[in-house]
């Protein structure tokens, strides 16, 4: 079969299969952090990162958040419906960490007491900078309907993994989210949710089984995603 490499990222690399409707998500070992000024990898992440995810897009596929999953050939690869993506990053936030912690000059674990929606508007160059709806219109980077689909859309995936989490004694504190049109314009969400992309921490412990764990030199990387994925996903009796 034909296969064209159509963008490789930090964590991922998307193929062109010749399918004109679908793409193929690779997961990666490989691990960035501050805008790829730390550099590493971590054994099994690709396959920790793509099963979880595919574990909970199924999930919210379930709860109608229509999101670009179609299947998993194998353990590192994800098929995904072709998008246009929207050059933002959508962050909920229910706890107090990291950037909000600095930006705020509140302690990390504050709970808050509703969720908080953020946009970064995805300029690598830039940083990717925190923006508001008023810069996200002169940019021209969504239309308001869309705007307004994709924080609806944010607010229930929020609400309904923080929920699954909760049920396996773990907070959900924050997570990225993307998302793309498809052809006929409809709002979909994409790219991956993984501990690479939210903050898991032990309900009980505090214990964080995430990326911050390679951020912050915290060790023990590896065997954090493992009990994650243990958790999320080989003990759930829907899998
Ligand atoms: N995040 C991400 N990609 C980014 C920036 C943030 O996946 O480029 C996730 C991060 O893992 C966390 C949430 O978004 O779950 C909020 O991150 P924050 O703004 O606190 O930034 P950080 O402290 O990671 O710099």
């Amino acid at each position: 079969m034909e296969e064209r490499k159509i963008y490789e990222g930090k964590a991922k690399i998307l193929f062109d299969r010749g399918d004109p409707r679908t793409l193929v998500q690779h997961f990666k070992d490989d691990a960035t952090a501050f805008n790829a000024q730390k550099k590493g990898s971590i054994p099994h992440k690709g396959a920790i990162n793509c099963q979880i995810s595919a574990h909970l897009f199924k999930y919210l596929y379930g709860k109608n958040i229509p999101t670009h999953f179609v299947d998993r050939p194998t353990p590192v690869d994800m098929t995904i419906r072709r998008l246009t993506m929207i050059p933002l990053e959508v962050v909920m936030r229910n706890q107090v960490a990291g950037s909000l912690s600095k930006r705020l000059g509140l302690p990390e674990g504050t709970s808050l007491p509703r969720p908080v929606l953020e946009w970064y508007y995805k300029r690598d160059d830039l940083g990717d900078p925190l923006v508001n709806n008023d810069h996200i219109g002169i940019l021209g980077l969504a239309s308001t309907d869309t705007l307004s689909t994709v924080e609806q859309i944010s607010r229930k995936t929020n609400d309904i993994l923080r929920g699954l989490m909760a049920s396996k004694g773990i907070i959900l504190v924050d997570m990225k989210l993307e998302f793309g049109l498809d052809a006929e314009g409809k709002v979909i969400l994409g790219d991956e949710i993984s501990p690479d992309t939210c903050r898991f921490w032990d309900a009980k412990t505090g214990e964080k089984m995430d990326k911050d764990r390679f951020r912050r030199d915290l060790g023990q990387i590896e065997e954090h995603y493992l009990a994650l994925f243990r958790r999320v996903v080989e003990h759930d009796p829907e899998f």
